[in-house]
């Protein structure tokens, strides 16, 4: 397939860029564009086989739902079957945004969009070429992340170009992925609100809007006899050709980074012996404790959750055979953080205590 590849200026947007696009996605086209949190791959959500095309280009399972993007409040209203009041309060504080809410939809949404389920997960993303692009097209668009089924999420355009040339109609080039991590996916359905997948929306952000907000118990761990609720979630995922390992301590003070440094040191110092390429995923006010190739993944945990997808495909670029990231406090963003690097783990962590 002949993949058409323009690039857009947020600040100065070409609208018969945007609209040559939107036609596409209107006409039953697959496109990639960019949003705030990673590069979609759409498709008109209401039309089957352009919905069926998006599994084929990712490789995706057909039982694993899209999401679907709106550039209005209003389309929700059009392709769900009721909108409570929880879901209006966070549509009203998050909207757009990097959240995502699962509602009860009407059978316009076809079984290919939502995975066979009758719940669909929607969003209006903050992005403003996303948005023109939604509303030039005249329909929702299903969009899940750009990369092959299992891969990292792209945020990058070069990245984008290398694995999506030819698999697609289109591709937009747009601004940068500021959030980096996926969005926040949230369930109304039961009397406590549930996560389902924790992104730059957070735990407390959601509480101090709904009160009591919980966590779907399988992302923070990995249980086999834990189904996640979203079913992506239970997917290999995010993960790089790179063995990655997680090395932790449980003492959260100078000395316990110290002890991490130490324990990655020695284990780098191992591979190279047996002829291993390995590198170190880390803050960057760590990267001097490192003796080996060091991947700054930024000063802040806002910082990571934007490097992180990106870094871990730059690992394959370089031919890394093992990388040792170290590892992120729970909290806030840091929830996104270790969900994506826990997984791209296979959960493998090392204690360096
Ligand atoms: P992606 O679009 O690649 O960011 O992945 C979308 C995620 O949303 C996957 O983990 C899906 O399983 C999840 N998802 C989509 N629709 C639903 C739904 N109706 N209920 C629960 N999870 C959903
Ligand atoms: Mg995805």
């Amino acid at each position: 397939m002949k993949t058409i590849v323009k690039t857009i200026d947020p600040d100065n947007i070409d609208y018969k860029i945007i609209d040559e696009f939107g036609k596409m996605l209107s006409d039953g086209k697959t496109v990639i564009f960019p949003t705030e949190t990673v590069y979609g791959l759409g498709a008109n959500a209401l039309n089957e086989d352009a919905a069926s095309k998006i599994y084929t280009a990712k490789g995706r399972p057909s039982d694993n739902p899209l999401l679907v993007h709106v550039s209005e409040i209003s389309q929700v209203y059009d392709i769900v079957e009721f909108v409570e009041d929880r879901a209006k309060l966070l549509m009203e504080k998050f909207w757009p945004g990097p959240l995502t809410i699962i509602f009860k939809k009407k059978p316009i949404i076809p079984d290919r969009t939502s995975g066979g389920l009758d719940t669909v997960a929607i969003r209006m993303p903050s992005d403003k070429v996303a948005r023109k692009l939604i509303s030039s097209a005249g329909v929702p668009i299903a969009a899940p992340s750009a990369n092959i089924s299992g891969r990292p999420s792209p945020t990058k355009a070069e990245h984008i170009i290398s694995d999506m040339d030819g698999r697609v109609d289109g591709i937009l080039i747009g601004g940068a992925c500021n959030f980096g991590v996926e969005s926040t996916i949230i369930d109304l359905s039961g009397d406590t609100p549930l996560v389902l997948r924790p992104g730059s929306i957070t735990l407390e952000m959601l509480r101090d809007v709904l009160g009591n907000v919980e966590i779907d118990p399988s992302i923070l761990n990995k249980d086999d006899n834990i189904n996640a609720k979203a079913p992506g979630m239970k997917y290999k995922h995010y993960s790089p050709n790179a063995d990655i390992f997680i090395v932790n301590s449980d003492d959260k003070t100078g000395a316990g980074t110290k002890k991490v440094a130490d324990k990655i040191n020695s284990l780098v110092n191992d591979n190279s012996k047996k002829g291993l390429k390995s590198a170190v995923l880390c803050l960057n006010k760590n990267k001097p404790l490192y003796n080996a190739i060091v991947y700054g993944l930024g000063e802040t945990y806002e910082d990571v959750a934007r490097n992180l997808f990106d870094v871990l495909i730059e690992l394959d670029k370089d031919n890394i055979d093992i990388a040792y990231s170290e590892s992120f406090e729970e909290v806030g963003v840091g929830v996104a953080i270790m969900n994506r690097l826990k997984k791209s783990a296979g959960y493998k962590i090392i204690l360096a205590d």
